[in-house]
């Protein structure tokens, strides 16, 4: 790939310069997180940890993952209405995988009672690494659809202003000028908004379902603020709230305390240690209610790994999306190798391949928000250690995308300032709403770039490994 700041990027004293108006560019732009110290206080904040440089992504790629997106939204609303495909698909993970099987059992109790929700909003984020070829051309791999809480669409509406700046600081003006505008900010309130509007109580407010530890708040606040600018009313709660104070009416209508809710935006719910009891419960509620959940308990399975991996199965997705070849090519174009680890010679084979040759793949288990996922010598001994057992079901394996390697400074507070050399994750949101079985709102809602150093394997912003970027097309 090409790399378009070579003349610069080993010029220390002009590095240190930019660096230093970048980060209160950030600051001034709201390209914030609380502090780890301070995580539930915005009395001391530390700017959102940022690429000092826009990082090279090849144009074609870019416009591929847009043009897929439609196609990636249209696929999750189809799985998360087919009960049979998830049932097979996941059959033998919530045998082996407590966690899945719970969100499973929820799944089956609601629509055991039937449904009350009758609008359904989706906010999705499908990721991609640009995988090296042997010839030196890249292609587009995507690594994962998070289906729940896909996070950092607030606060990269507004990375792109302090790249602009740093590459005019840097001489660069005609480049800075070439940085694309981007705000999912926008894009995903405008779901939510949608959402509201189509459930028809102008006094329901939209409900953000937050963590217990609020670090990334600013990142939800862009969200947020968006709806008041519409003058939607935004209220934040956690589990244990809607535990304490959450109640449904005869027709199943939400409340918290006194006030209608029409719309859930799960920004949490997605990692077991988030539940106990008493949370569980208080999902349940929520998932029996007419309110509009962003996710319903459905889309998120169909964001799981086992979900990913059978999709790639030949004729799934001719059996998801009927009549729609087009479609399915596109999806197609961008999948990497997924494996079934499902206990039989097929799952028996690719344990042994993998075993062989670690390095070739990546084992992840049904697990969300980075820092699951296990590579080479550690791939290899829990793959040897389960592949006898029913545990290796609870995993799948995936090729491994090599992506090439570009240098960069990763600008974090307290951190010094030296070069990286660094891989790219390039995110889409997608969003969507459907009414009954009309679709009436379907579309791609802007991008993140992710970029970490090559030494890390795995892990996100959150994880404090990736920080966040912005693409410059070449
Ligand atoms: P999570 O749900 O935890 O975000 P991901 O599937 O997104 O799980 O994996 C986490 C991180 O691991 C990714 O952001 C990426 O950096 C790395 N990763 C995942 N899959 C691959 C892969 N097939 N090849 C290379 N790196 C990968
Ligand atoms: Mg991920």
């Amino acid at each position: 790939m090409a790399a378009p700041w070579r003349d610069v990027v080993r010029d220390a004293a002009a590095v240190r310069e930019a660096a230093a108006v970048a980060v209160d560019a950030a600051l001034l732009a709201g390209v914030l997180m609380r502090t780890g110290e301070q995580p539930n206080a915005s009395d001391v904040v530390n700017y959102a940890p940022f690429t000092l440089l826009p990082s090279a992504v090849p144009r074609a790629l870019f416009e591929q993952a847009y043009a897929v997106q439609q196609d990636f939204n249209l696929l999750v609303d189809a799985i998360s209405q087919n009960k049979e495909f998830l049932e097979q698909t996941l059959a033998s993970t919530i045998k082996v995988d407590d966690f899945t099987a719970r969100l499973f059992r929820i799944y089956m109790q609601v629509l055991e009672e039937g449904l009350a929700q009758t609008v359904f909003l989706g906010i999705n984020r499908s990721d991609y690494m640009f995988d090296c070829g042997l010839d030196g051309t890249a292609a587009l791999r995507q690594i994962e659809i998070n289906t729940i809480a896909a996070s950092f669409g607030g606060l990269t509406s507004r990375t792109a202003d302090v790249h602009r700046l740093v590459l005019k600081v840097l001489g660069k003006t005609e480049e800075a000028s070439n940085l694309l505008p981007n705000n999912p900010a926008k894009g995903l309130a405008l779901g939510l908004a949608k959402a509201w509007e189509l459930y028809g109580s102008q006094r329901a407010v939209v409900m953000f379902l937050v963590e217990d530890t609020q670090r990334n708040i600013f990142d939800q606040r862009c969200i947020e603020n968006e709806l008041w600018n519409r003058n939607i009313r935004v209220i934040r709660r956690r589990f244990r709230d809607v535990f304490e104070q959450g109640s449904l009416d005869g027709s199943r209508r939400l409340y918290m305390d006194g006030q209608e809710v029409a719309v859930v935006y799960y920004r949490e719910g997605y990692v077991p240690q988030t539940y106990n009891q008493q949370n569980w419960e208080a999902r349940l509620l929520l998932e029996r209610s007419r309110a509009v959940k962003c996710p319903d308990i459905a889309t998120q399975l169909a964001g799981t790994k086992k979900v990913q991996q059978e999709l790639s199965r030949p004729g799934t997705l001719e059996k998801l999306l009927p009549g729609r070849p087009e479609a399915i090519a596109r999806i197609r174009a961008t999948f990497a190798g997924l494996y079934s680890l499902d206990e039989g010679e097929e799952g028996d084979r690719i344990a042994a391949t993998a075993i062989a040759d670690p390095d070739r793949f990546v084992l992840k288990p049904q697990r969300e928000g980075g820092g699951n996922n296990l590579y080479g010598e550690e791939l290899r001994q829990v793959l040897e250690k389960i592949k006898d057992s029913p545990e290796r079901t609870s995993y799948i394996l995936m090729d491994k995308i090599k992506p090439q390697p570009a240098l960069n400074y990763l600008l974090r507070a307290h951190s010094p300032l030296q070069v990286s050399e660094c891989i790219s994750e390039l995110g889409i949101f997608g969003v969507y709403v459907r009414q009954g079985q009309e679709l009436v709102l379907n579309q791609a809602a802007g991008h993140l770039l992710r970029t970490k150093a090559i030494e890390h394997a795995d892990g996100g912003v959150a994880a404090g490994v990736a920080v966040l970027d912005t693409p410059y097309l070449v």
